[in-house]
């Protein structure tokens, strides 16, 4: 991910990379389904279409999951 900061008063935002990357997941809009979480999306993806498969549900909410941290600038 581009790396980008957002300040505000004395405090910037910026992508938290020193744990987990984005954590993806699909769930089902029609009866709720979820594939699980992985840390890349063509689990959820493949899941999508194993579970259309089974079910005959078409429509899917990708679920992107991000993490950041707040710091306080010049306290690097
Ligand atoms: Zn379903």
């Amino acid at each position: 991910m581009a790396r980008s900061v957002i300040r505000f008063a004395d405090w910037s935002l910026s992508v938290d990379l020193s744990g987990s990357g984005p954590i993806f997941e699909s769930e089902c809009t029609t009866c709720g389904e979820s594939s699980g979480t992985a840390d890349e999306k063509e689990g959820p993806e493949t899941w999508c279409l194993r579970h259309a498969g089974r079910t005959g549900h078409t429509g899917f909410r990708g679920i992107t999951t991000s993490f950041f941290r707040a710091q306080k600038v010049g306290d690097q």
